[in-house]
């Protein structure tokens, strides 16, 4: 079965740099609800920025050890918790699978992690190691070692960190005379989030903290702190919210899969996090050869160009992929787009031209004709 990154629900890599924290609406209109973006949060700034918060005391978080199974968290509680549980004298060695450290925001997500059947089941691996991670002309990159054929399964992997996708609200140490800014309440969280995420790199296998810290980090100069800048730029959402809370989400960050590059044109996709063995699986969209680069889509390329490259500005790259260099394709993906939203429209040629998110983009121009002579006929 074909994978189509067009009429895929699946969840896009983020940013994650939007917060629910309290302040002033980033617009005082009510745009039109976008399917493309994920509202209606605060967005965080990107770009460099001066300090605005000076003599902030962080809390002092309670650092305990939580108990893998426990699962009695109020909706407000945050914490940090190994998963799956991690029992003593365990290792990497004795489990290659390795461990998540999860910051929850409330137990629900915990609760249904520990309660799908099967968890925790073993990673579903490809029958040999498909990929490695080098040099790349992006910096570090993942590349194929063997030929790879389209729906491979390329790499599965257990997320190092999985955290909420915004940053939870809770309360600040400000003391009560100081009246703080809409940017002093943001850095504070931000401040506050960094000691959680730390807590959780505390917990890690030193092997994998490492592999966390070594990870590329673009946000050094818009108030994110180290740990939190890896997380906005290596992120994928992996869990929705049950309840359609999607401030709920939560985004995970992996050691091989986040290092995969952006192309408008990718060679392959992931699909959601398989909750029971708490991982992650990326297949090939197409065939790659052995010693191709694999790239993924950090935004749906069905999205105009220059929406695509505000999108990827955060992550500290301009794209030049041949789409995002051809003038036609937001006029091609424009034609795409309404023809699936036209009932009336054969769904063999919808499937022809959607079906395979590589194809429609590879083949972009060649495929312009027939969506011609499908329009002339109607
Ligand atoms: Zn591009």
């Amino acid at each position: 079965m074909k994978r189509g990154f067009l009429k895929n629900s699946k969840p896009a890599k983020t940013p994650a740099n939007r917060t629910s924290t309290a302040g002033p609406p980033a617009t005082t209109s009510t745009p039109a609800p976008d399917p493309d973006e994920f509202q209606p949060m605060t967005r965080l700034r990107f770009g460099k920025v001066e300090p605005a918060l000076r003599g902030y005391q962080a809390l002092q978080l309670l650092r305990q050890a939580v108990n893998g199974q426990t699962t009695d968290y109020s909706d407000n509680t945050v914490f940090v918790s190994t998963l799956p549980p991690l029992y003593p004298n365990e290792t990497l060695a004795s489990n290659p699978d390795s461990w998540t450290e999860c910051v929850f925001w409330g137990g629900d997500h915990k609760r249904t992690i520990v309660s799908t059947p099967g968890f925790p089941s073993p990673i579903p691996r490809p029958r040999q190691v498909l990929h490695r991670v080098a040099p790349s002309r992006f910096g570090m990159g993942v590349f194929a070692t063997r030929n790879i054929a389209m729906d491979d399964l390329i790499v599965s992997e257990r997320p190092l960190l999985m955290a909420p996708h915004v940053i939870p609200p809770l309360p600040l140490n400000f003391s009560p005379d100081f009246k703080p800014t809409h940017a002093q309440i943001m850095e504070a969280r931000m401040v506050q989030y960094e000691q959680y995420l730390d807590m959780a790199l505390e917990r890690m296998f030193p092997e994998n903290c490492a592999a966390f810290l070594a990870l590329h980090n673009a946000h050094t100069e818009d108030g994110s702190g180290p740990i939190y800048g890896r997380v906005r730029t290596n992120n994928i959402l992996a869990l929705d919210e049950p309840g359609g809370d999607s401030s709920r989400a939560m985004i995970a960050v992996f050691k091989d899969i986040s290092r995969i590059n952006h192309s408008c044109v990718p060679n392959a996709e992931y699909g959601k996090l398989d909750v029971a063995s708490l991982s992650l699986q990326l297949h090939a969209i197409r065939d790659i050869k052995k010693g191709e680069e694999i790239f993924i889509a950090y935004c749906p390329p069905t999205m105009p160009t220059t929406k695509r490259q505000a999108k990827l500005e955060p992550y500290g790259f301009q794209c030049t992929c041949r789409v995002c260099s051809d003038p036609n394709s937001d006029a091609f993906v424009a034609k795409v787009k309404s023809l699936t939203s036209n009932p009336l429209a054969p769904t063999a040629l919808i499937q022809a031209i959607y079906g395979d998110s590589a194809e429609w983009a590879v083949h972009l121009t060649e495929m312009a004709p027939e969506l011609g002579n499908f329009l002339n006929r109607r």
